[in-house]
């Protein structure tokens, strides 16, 4: 059985322009402390698992309707079964989305050269240099590859969460000088979202508001 974590029917955000389904998968290797998504980061807080089983028929019933699936986590590269997983959604001939944090820059190449992904979402939490102090990442220089595929491949974009107090303008600024490759087209911002944090510390924050995201937006560029 191929176990996983959750499963939304439908979904109009996840997919930028899309109408999409999305599959949750687990664990995760990062610990970013304002991850909305700790029942799929830590042990102790996993329930049941969804199995594929109960999901497959949907999307097979409804593959017409939908734009597309969206593989998300946790971090969908460390699931044991993502490669089958996505063999079966290739199957019904439904395009697949892949969020990843960018640590399996292998898997994700090989991924998309064999057509089971057809466009990846890679996040860039900070600084490669802050990664392991903040997100308890210990090799940021996966995460630089797996951004360097998908700039040169065109085949997805770049995305950061903006968390007050930490993404100043500055911050984001010093992000985008390091990639040469990130545009206005293939580099977006994204709110935090407080209220169910890995670390309860960052419920106490602001979310950004779209104003605030979109001034940032253009600032960094300028
Ligand atoms: S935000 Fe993403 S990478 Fe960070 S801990 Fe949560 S699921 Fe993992």
């Amino acid at each position: 059985m191929i176990a996983c974590a959750g499963f939304n029917k439908l979904s109009l955000v996840d997919w930028p322009g899309k109408v999409a389904a999305v599959v949750f998968l687990r664990p995760c290797n990062f610990r970013c402390p304002w991850c909305h998504n700790p029942d799929l980061v830590e042990p102790s807080r996993f329930t049941a698992p969804v199995p594929v089983e109960n999901i497959l028929p949907y999307l097979r019933r409804y593959r017409g309707m939908l734009d597309g699936l969206v593989v998300t986590g946790g971090e969908p590269t460390l699931f044991p079964d993502l490669t089958l997983l996505l063999s079966l959604v290739h199957e019904l001939g439904l395009p697949v989305k892949l969020d990843t944090n960018g640590s399996h820059p292998e898997l994700v190449r090989r991924l998309l050269d064999e057509r089971l992904v057809d466009t990846v979402a890679v996040d860039y939490k900070l600084p490669l240099r802050l990664y392991e102090d903040l997100v308890n990442a210990r090799n940021p220089e996966r995460v630089a590859e797996t951004i360097d595929i998908v700039l040169d491949r065109g085949c997805g974009h770049v995305r950061t969460t903006v968390v007050p107090g930490l993404h100043t303008r500055e911050l984001l600024a010093e992000m985008v000088r390091a990639f040469p490759g990130l545009n206005q087209n293939n580099y977006r911002l994204q709110p935090f979202r407080p209220g169910n944090c890995l670390d309860p510390k960052y419920n106490g924050l602001p979310p950004a508001t779209a104003a605030e995201i979109e001034r940032l937006s253009k600032e960094i560029w300028t």
